[in-house]
């Protein structure tokens, strides 16, 4: 997924919202919308340093046991001091995270084996890895969900905010 993970996040979060009880207020939403894109941070990194890997999916910013692992951490300090903030932020940010690996495991794909197993796991691809190939990813049916969930995440905004809801 190229331009998807902000309109899939923002739909996601508040879902997440709602079921959880907590509050609709930009923090929450902003992070729940930080955390969509997140893994996709290595691509700044790889072009301010020059680090031509192939694709930022083999960085470690991309690898499911790597988030499992702070997920565990977070879980482990939340049972200590039990704080709500804590239990939502955990619920926001790696739910998030994991929609993010789930959208890109259609394309191209994710470590999710690793580090028992080395290989990008995914659905179709353009040429990298195992997978149906497709030709050009622009006439591609993902591609259109991709510019789907823009307009009508574009368009729930703009509801939410005569709505008067997004507005403190
Ligand atoms: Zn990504």
């Amino acid at each position: 997924m190229l331009i998807g993970h902000l309109p899939a996040g923002y739909f996601l979060t508040r879902a997440l919202i709602k079921k959880n009880k907590i509050p609709l207020t930009p923090l929450w939403l902003g992070l729940g919308l930080v955390a969509s894109v997140l893994p996709d941070f290595d691509i700044a990194y790889s072009i301010l340093f020059k680090d031509s890997i192939g694709s930022h999916r083999y960085y470690f910013t991309n690898f499911p046991a790597f988030y499992l692992t702070f997920l565990l951490m977070a879980v482990l300090i939340y049972f200590l001091v039990r704080k709500k903030w804590l239990k939502f932020g955990i619920i926001i940010v790696f739910a998030n995270i994991f929609l993010h690996l789930f959208l890109d495991t259609m394309f191209v794909g994710i470590k999710w084996l690793w580090p028992f197993w080395d290989g990008l796991i995914g659905v179709y691809n353009v040429g990298l890895t195992n997978g149906f190939i497709v030709e050009n990813y622009f006439h591609h049916w993902y591609w259109y969900l991709e510019i789907v969930l823009w307009v009508i995440a574009v368009s729930s905004v703009v509801c939410s905010y005569k709505k008067g809801e997004l507005r403190n």
